[in-house]
């Protein structure tokens, strides 16, 4: 099927910006003629093949620890991972087999490869994500071995908007925002690599497009990363006016030094989330009030013996440190687990993680996991006088609640949790009757509210916080912090979307925590609109149909 010549397609909005271009489409699949030419490859032993397998492999994994030198933070991190990936001896020892079977290598590396996706589909989770990953290797490793350049984003001569079915780490990390001016994809959610890199570029972003991968090469579009609208063949001379326009408002956007409040001056806290001391060093250097989520299992994904509280502290202090008079940093408790798998920490072989033992979870068995971490926290926070919040991820009850804010004022620290599981939200009046604040992380509550797999890209229409069953539980919960006059934040992926943190301050939620990037454009958001038209934009996207409906009705009301 192809796209008329001129038509509107639709997706998920997650980065906001107009921006145009011809069509740029990844290189996805190595040439079918490229393998056909090779046939079995002509090796004179297994040997012989195994070697040309590893030199195959080599060259994939230096491609992508080069990648992961020029890349940081997160982007740093996965490519990092996946040159481990490249080099897996489990992978290697598959291959090895179906070529001793008397398998050509081609078909040996995508019988290897489809046995390895199957066991992670069945692991779920991060595991389940990483399919994308291991496709890509294939992909790159059998462009190796049959002459053929590496599949991936190629250079375009002109700025272009890149389209594609979905984007692997490896496409997306090392994409130059001056020749990239957008990016399309016709799956993925508001979770996925592709929006979590499309956010630290900046670049406008619309995921979830049916239909964007059948436009042909060069066809001019014109993306608008608020609405999720993408015009296909439109008039260039009338888009090149609304990137300008939208240029303009984004200039004016990084302007607003903050700090936060409505037009009619009710204060709202922006705050990061960080993941360790140079990214809070970075996010100190923005218009934020402190760290509304220092993600600290992040600090670990490396390690294989848990580190000391002594050596935790250094960590956690150089996040502290970096935060100081009029502000607080709020620490998580080890998230390990599920989609973020610790060694020292995570429970292997549960059937289904993300349901299984893990964040608060791990410590029932392992208490002094629990103790040794917030032993270290009351160092650090001792050592810097930061003012500082801890909160547990992944509580269920109240009784839990209680139990954590116990250990938590036993160490002179102010005890909070995360509402991030539908029972949390709903019990929140109790919740607060035991803990001091309360921050909700729309990522999992929205994942276990619409038994909806937050890295599964096919469903990424439930994983959207716009869900208004989502919404009625952080409605819930903020009207559960004005109750007991306590705060309650929102620290997901949803308060970095400058509409939606308009309607969670109108739901009663005091302090939003986003990604360093994403806080000017919220606070100038905010700073736009009054108090008494946040409120209508919670009721508008709590009563609407579904999302998209949603997001219409409240940006009808701010504009
Ligand atoms: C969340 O679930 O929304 C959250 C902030 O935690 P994480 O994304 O680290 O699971
Ligand atoms: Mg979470």
């Amino acid at each position: 099927m192809t796209t008329p010549a001129h038509s509107v397609l639709r997706g998920t909005p997650v980065v906001p910006g107009v921006a145009a271009g011809p069509a740029l489409l990844v290189r996805g699949e190595v040439s079918p003629d490229a393998i056909a030419r090779f046939g079995d490859g002509d090796f004179a032993d297994a040997d012989a093949a195994m070697a040309a397998y590893d030199d195959a492999v080599a060259a994939v994994a230096d491609g992508f620890a080069r990648k992961a030198d020029q890349a940081t933070g997160p982007a740093a991190e996965v490519l990092t991972a996946s040159a481990g990936l490249a080099r897996d001896k489990g992978l290697r020892g598959a291959v090895s087999k179906n070529v001793a079977a008397g398998q050509g290598l081609v078909t040996a590396v995508d019988g290897a490869v489809e046995q390895f996706v199957t066991i992670f589909t069945n692991m779920g989770g991060l595991m389940a994500e990483r399919v994308t990953d291991l496709e890509d290797i294939e992909r790159r490793v059998v462009a190796h071995l049959v002459g053929e350049p590496e599949p991936g984003v190629p250079t375009p001569a002109e700025p272009s908007v890149l389209i594609a079915e979905d984007l692997a780490p490896s496409d997306t990390s090392g994409l130059d925002p001056a020749l990239i001016t957008a990016l399309v994809t016709e799956r993925g959610g508001a979770t996925s690599h592709t929006a979590i890199i499309a956010r630290q570029l900046g670049i406008p972003c619309v995921v979830g497009t049916a239909g964007i991968t059948d436009v042909g090469r060069g066809t001019f579009l014109v993306v608008d990363g608020e609405s999720g609208e993408v015009e296909v063949g439109g008039d260039p001379a009338e888009a090149q006016r609304r990137v300008e326009a939208s240029r303009a408002a984004r200039e004016e956007l990084a302007r607003w030094s903050g700090p936060a409040s409505t037009s009619d001056g009710i204060p709202v806290k922006l705050l990061a989330n960080v993941a360790d001391g140079p990214s809070a060093v970075q996010a100190s250097a923005e218009p934020v009030q402190g760290v509304g989520l220092f993600r600290t299992e992040l600090c670990f994904l490396n390690a294989t013996d848990e580190p000391s509280a002594e050596e935790q502290a250094d960590i956690y202090a150089s996040v502290l440190g970096a935060f100081g008079e009029g502000q607080h940093v709020v620490i998580r408790t080890l998230d390990a687990g599920s989609d973020k798998p610790i060694a020292f920490a995570t429970l292997p072989g549960e059937e289904n993680p993300a349901l299984g033992v893990r964040g608060l979870r791990l410590s029932f068995g392992n208490p002094g996991l629990m103790d040794r971490q917030l032993d270290g926290i009351r160092i650090a926070a001792e050592r810097t006088g930061t003012e500082t919040w801890v909160m547990a991820p992944m509580v269920a009850t109240v009784a839990e609640a209680a139990d954590f804010a116990e250990k938590v004022r036993a160490r002179g620290l102010k005890p909070g949790i995360m509402v991030e599981i539908p029972s949390a939200a709903l019990l929140a009046h109790r919740m607060l009757e035991v803990v001091d604040f309360l921050s909700i992380g729309t990522n999992d509550l929205t994942q276990y509210a619409m038994a909806a797999d937050r890295m599964a890209t096919d469903l990424a229409h439930l994983t959207d916080p716009w869900q208004p069953a989502v919404l009625q539980l952080i409605a819930i919960t903020a009207e559960a912090g004005k109750q007991a006059g306590k705060s309650v934040g929102v620290c997901g992926e949803a308060a970095a979307d400058p509409l939606l943190a308009c309607a969670l301050v109108g739901m009663g939620v005091t302090s939003l925590s986003m990604a360093a990037r994403a806080v000017r454009p919220v606070g100038a958001q905010l700073s736009r609109v009054s108090m008494d038209t946040c409120e209508a934009a919670a009721e508008a996207a709590l009563g609407a149909s579904d999302p998209m409906a949603g997001r219409d009705a409240v940006r009808a009301l701010l504009h």
